[in-house]
C-alpha cells in the first residue's frame, strides 16, 4: 500500500524534527571554549587553499594571524601578496625545499628557520589563528622533531588556533587534533596534462 502525500509529508516532518532534536542536543552540550588544532591532510588539492580560507575567515573578523610556509618558499604566493598587506606575518622557507638534490643538511637548517618562528608564534597570546602550511613533511622527514611540535602545541596559549596542512600527517598529529580532515583525490587537472594555474594552483 503506498503511502498518500500527507502521510509522506507527516513522516518527513517527524524524521526532520527528531534531526534538529539531536543538533540542537549537541548545540547545547557544547560548552568548551578552546583554541582548536585542526589537520588538513590527505592527497587531493584544496588542503592549503583550505587552511587559508580560515585564516582569512579570521581576518574578516579582527583576529590577528600568523603563517609559516614549508617548501614552497621560492615560488611566487597569491596569499601571501594578500594577506601581508592585511597585517598577517609571513615566513617562508627562504631557500624553497630541495626536492631534487635531496640535501638532507640545507633542508634541516631552512626547515629549523622557519620552526624556531613558529615555536615564537605558538608562545604569542596575541595570535588567534596561526597556520603551519605543508609542517607534515617537515615532521615526516625528521627535519623537526615530532617530540617537539607536539610540546609546542600542547603548551600554547588556551584561546590560540593552529592549522596544519599537508600531506600524510603523522599519526601523533592526528591524535592531539580537535579536527582532522582528509582531502580525497578523486581527480586532479594536472594528471591530465594541464599546468598548474596561476590563481587556483599558486
Ligand atoms: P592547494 O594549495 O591547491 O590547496 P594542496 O595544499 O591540497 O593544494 P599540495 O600537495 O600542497 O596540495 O600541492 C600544491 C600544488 O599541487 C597545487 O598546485 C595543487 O593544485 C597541486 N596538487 C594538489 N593535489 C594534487 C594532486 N592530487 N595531483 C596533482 N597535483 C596536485
Ligand atoms: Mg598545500
Amino acid at each position: 500500500m503506498s503511502l498518500s502525500e500527507e502521510q509522506k509529508q507527516d513522516r518527513h516532518k517527524a524524521r526532520q524534527q527528531k534531526v534538529k532534536e539531536n543538533v540542537d542536543k549537541k548545540i547545547a552540550n557544547a560548552q568548551e571554549e578552546k583554541g582548536l588544532l585542526l589537520v588538513i591532510t590527505g592527497n587531493g588539492k584544496g588542503k592549503s587553499t583550505a587552511g587559508f580560507g580560515t585564516i582569512a575567515r579570521a581576518v574578516g573578523h579582527g583576529k590577528q594571524c600568523a603563517v609559516a610556509q614549508f617548501i614552497k618558499g621560492t615560488w611566487d604566493n597569491g596569499e601571501r601578496n594578500l594577506l601581508e598587506k592585511l597585517g598577517v606575518e609571513f615566513q617562508v622557507m627562504a631557500t624553497g625545499f630541495t626536492w631534487e638534490t635531496q640535501n638532507k643538511t640545507a633542508d634541516t637548517e631552512a626547515a629549523q628557520l622557519v620552526w624556531q618562528e613558529c615555536k615564537r608564534m605558538l608562545k604569542d597570546e596575541s595570535l588567534d589563528v596561526v597556520l603551519f602550511d605543508e609542517l607534515t613533511y617537515m615532521v615526516s622527514y625528521g627535519y623537526i622533531d615530532l617530540e617537539e611540535v607536539v610540546e609546542a602545541l600542547t603548551n600554547r596559549p588556551k584561546m590560540q588556533s593552529v592549522i596544519i596542512t599537508g600531506r600524510g600527517a603523522h599519526r601523533t598529529l592526528i591524535d592531539i587534533a580537535d579536527t582532522v580532515s582528509e582531502v580525497k583525490n578523486v581527480k586532479h587537472a594536472f594528471e591530465s596534462g594541464v599546468k598548474a594555474l596561476k590563481g587556483v594552483d599558486w
